[in-house]
């Protein structure tokens, strides 16, 4: 059920994904898709993952493929 992508050269699944750009461990993460922007950073492809850090939260993240630029939108 999961899609893992790559980041950075590792292969990660959502909810490592959604961990990523949260920081610490999150409840759960919706799959991985392509997000509609390029990377501030280094112009990158920019993945976009939609997590619950809470039961009450939710957040969209993002994180570029290919350098350490990531973002969270709630
Ligand atoms: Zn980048």
């Amino acid at each position: 059920m999961s899609e893992n992508r790559v980041v950075q050269g590792r292969m990660v699944t959502p909810k490592h994904l959604a961990e990523m750009v949260e920081g610490e461990s999150v409840m759960d993460a919706e799959s991985i898709s392509d997000a509609d922007r390029d990377c501030p950073e280094c112009g990158g492809d920019v993945l976009e993952v939609g997590y619950m850090p809470s039961v009450t939260e939710f957040v969209t993240g993002y994180k570029c493929q290919d350098c350490d630029w990531q973002a969270r939108e709630e």
